[in-house]
């Protein structure tokens, strides 16, 4: 049984859905995914996909008055039915982790996979995720051992527009302007973990995690 809820941080491109989706389909945990949520939006063209489409193609983020809402509903839901989950992609700006506060947001580690930046600029642009369950693959160190398709279902695999080289340039200065004062945010809060990226294995940073949020 999941103690904890977990925020994950980290470049686009540090692992955070693939390893969520590794705990999920570990543990009794759901990955709260705001990129798959807009991405979703976006394939069912719904009023909110039509006004975030752009924005999201070209890398930069969705307003937090959207996001916040979207995530507070989210949120209700899950402690109302007694779920742990993981917020991945969520916060991604100061705003968003105030406003997790004053939802008295508590119960949560934060789960910082730090990695070099050149290191995820090759990830992306070799990345391909399934159509359909949307887990993550990587050419170099993650290949679908059914390329092209997916491992876990068959479907097929396909890239993300905004995994193009000029929205990868776009997104991790966004990143580093908006995002990475997350970390001294949750560190003087207590609550940031830091993994090492590159000298672990998904295997081994899901046990890392596991041990964190069962022991703390
Ligand atoms: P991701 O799949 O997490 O890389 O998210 C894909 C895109 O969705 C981002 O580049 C943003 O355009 C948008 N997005 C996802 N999460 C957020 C968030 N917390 N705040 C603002 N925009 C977001």
């Amino acid at each position: 049984m999941v103690e904890k809820n977990i925020i994950f941080l980290g470049m686009p491109g540090s692992g955070k859905g693939t390893i969520s989706s590794f705990l999920q389909e570990k543990e009794d945990i759901i990955q709260v995914s705001t990129g798959d949520i807009f991405r979703e939006e976006i394939k069912n063209k719904t009023q909110l996909g039509l006004e975030v489409e752009k924005i999201v193609s070209l890398g930069a983020y969705v307003p937090d008055s959207i996001t916040n809402e979207i995530v507070k509903n989210k949120i209700a839901k899950l402690e109302k039915d007694n779920k742990k989950f993981i917020l991945d992609g969520f916060p991604r700006t100061i705003e968003q982790a105030k406003f997790l506060d004053e939802l008295n947001f508590d119960n949560y580690v934060v789960i910082y996979l730090d990695v070099e930046k050149e290191e995820v600029i090759k990830r992306l642009s070799q990345r391909f995720f399934c159509s359909k369950c949307k887990r993550s693959y990587n050419l170099s160190n993650f290949k679908s051992k059914k390329h092209p398709n997916c491992e876990n279902d068959d479907n097929l695999l396909i890239q993300r527009p905004d995994d193009q080289p000029s929205a990868i340039e776009k997104r991790l200065e966004v990143y580093q302007q908006q995002t990475e004062p997350l970390i001294d945010f949750y560190k003087k809060k207590n609550k940031l973990f830091v993994i090492e990226v590159n000298n672990n294995s998904i295997d081994k940073i899901v046990d890392k995690i596991l041990f964190i949020i069962n022991s703390k």
